[in-house]
């Protein structure tokens, strides 16, 4: 693989601040992260294209413009609890760590789990907590979250989610009523009142469970 400290460079450059994305949080994460870290072997010299690849079980991890956009929206300030639903291999979850987020993150396929907990081990992420289990149902345990991120697409936003989020809160989910098409939405909770608003369309993989397909 070419060297990774310059394919972050123009990962950043040319796949996300030319999008739009101005928040020097997330462009400090983004340009420190070995994503190829969080792909298989084989797709490492792929780590720094522009879509999303395979992680395995039929997943991915999501392109890196995508990451960067619904880390925006979610507008992050160190020290706040975050859910995500979705772990993957996990890169989403460091994003937010690396921003200062307590990081709390359900996957519901074990091998991608496993692996994924190995990774945050290895790069010494302590702070990210993992379970296994359906996220659609959140982690009511550690519940309110200031934010809420869900990488998987479902039918709607999840009612233990919505719960669960703190007031004021966000949360950004993708949402179809057709698998693999989707809108994002950007869910605003203040004094009460929720407010969703269409933040464009996306492609995710399946969110799968009881609030899911
Ligand atoms: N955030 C990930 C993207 C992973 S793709 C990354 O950075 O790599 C979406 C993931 O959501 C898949 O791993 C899939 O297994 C998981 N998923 C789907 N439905 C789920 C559910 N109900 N609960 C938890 N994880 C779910």
């Amino acid at each position: 693989m070419v060297d990774p400290v310059r394919s972050r460079e123009r990962m950043v450059r040319e796949q996300i601040e030319a999008r739009g994305v101005a928040d020097p949080a997330v462009l400090d994460a983004m340009r420190s992260l070995p994503r190829h870290l969080f792909v298989e072997e084989a797709f490492a010299c792929k780590a720094y294209s522009d879509g999303p690849l395979p992680i395995g079980e039929g997943q991915t991890i999501s392109q890196p413009y995508i990451v960067a956009r619904m880390s925006e929206l979610l507008e992050i300030k160190p020290g706040m609890t975050v859910l995500e639903i979705g772990t993957g291999s996990g890169y989403q979850a460091a994003v937010l760590a690396h921003m200062g987020a307590d990081v709390y993150t359900v996957e519901r396929i074990r091998k991608l789990f496993s692996a994924a907990r190995k990774r945050f081990s290895d790069m010494r992420l302590f702070s990210i907590k993992l379970k296994l289990d359906d996220g659609t149902m959140g982690w009511p345990e550690h519940a309110p979250y200031d934010r809420i991120i869900v990488t998987a697409g479902g039918p709607g936003v999840p009612e233990p989610l919505i719960e669960q989020l703190a007031d004021p809160g966000r949360l950004v989910i993708p949402v179809g009523e057709s698998r693999r098409v989707q809108r994002l939405v950007l869910v605003e909770k203040v004094d009460g009142r929720i407010t969703p608003s269409d933040q464009g369309g996306v492609a995710f993989v399946d969110l799968v469970g009881q609030h899911g397909w």
